[in-house]
């Protein structure tokens, strides 16, 4: 059985036994993963030094096995624990949102270097710098467009009107993107966009994330994105993300 070596963010964890975990890793090479990590919780009675933290950047060595997707933890060196994410709660569901995130929307074994680059540097970026609201949606946008789940929202799905020419912005998750109002008329559900907010949701799709940090955006819009992302999210996985509980949009 091959051992490998790989740069990981821990997405989560679960207990195994008294001394063990599973805990789920995205990684660079391998994409997600499962690992069985014995004698690596940490105990209420004797810390373990060897303990994964969830959020933190390991380099790390598995056991690959075969027949399972349970591979085993053999080693798991710090590279970053973000510790400012660690003492600003805000940042740290934001944090949390993105790793449940990349936890619900990818398969095990199937890796993506740019949503790795991305899913780091906006770790890391949530962390020391400004804008963590900026910065998710930024996250959250890359990562349906890396992915293949972004929706169509220059122009109406339907009569391919573009935003611009529009009286009214629909999105609707079931058509598969923006409608305008007469196309929306015909169909149920769907929620209001503005046709501002929806300009800029477009663009953050193409912004590079050296540039992120010099994006601002108006909160009353940057709360219509998130909105819709949530709206849509929830729509595709069918249900929302824990969270969202600790991050209000309003
Ligand atoms: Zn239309």
């Amino acid at each position: 059985m091959p051992v490998l070596r790989t740069e990981a963010i821990a997405l989560g964890r679960t207990d195994y036994s008294n001394s063990s975990q599973i805990i789920t890793f995205y990684t660079r090479d391998y994409g997600k993963i499962h690992t069985l990590a014995k004698g690596f919780k940490r105990s209420s009675v004797r810390s373990s030094s060897k303990a994964v933290d969830l959020l933190t950047y390991y380099q790390i060595l598995f056991i690959k096995k075969e027949h399972t997707s349970l591979h085993t933890l053999t080693e798991a060196v710090l590279q970053n624990n973000y510790p400012i994410l660690r003492n600003d709660l805000d940042k740290y569901y934001r944090a949390a949102c993105m790793a449940e995130l990349v936890k619900e929307f990818t398969v095990e074994n199937d890796p993506c270097e740019p949503l790795f680059d991305i899913f780091v540097n906006t770790l890391d970026g949530i962390s020391t710098g400004a804008n963590a609201i900026i910065r998710l949606l930024f996250f959250e946008i890359k990562m349906l467009k890396i992915l293949g789940y972004l929706p169509e929202w220059g122009r109406c799905v339907n009569c391919k009107t573009g935003i611009q020419e529009m009286t009214e912005v629909h999105f609707n998750t079931k058509e598969g993107g923006v409608l305008c109002r007469q196309c929306h008329l015909k169909c149920t559900n769907g929620i209001f966009v503005s046709a501002g907010a929806m300009l800029i949701a477009e663009r953050l799709a193409d912004v590079n994330f050296q540039k992120i940090e010099r994006v601002t955006i108006q909160p009353s819009i940057c709360v219509e994105i998130e909105k819709m992302l949530r709206y849509y999210i929830a729509s595709v996985l069918n249900k929302g993300l824990n969270s969202w509980k600790y991050l209000k949009v309003s």
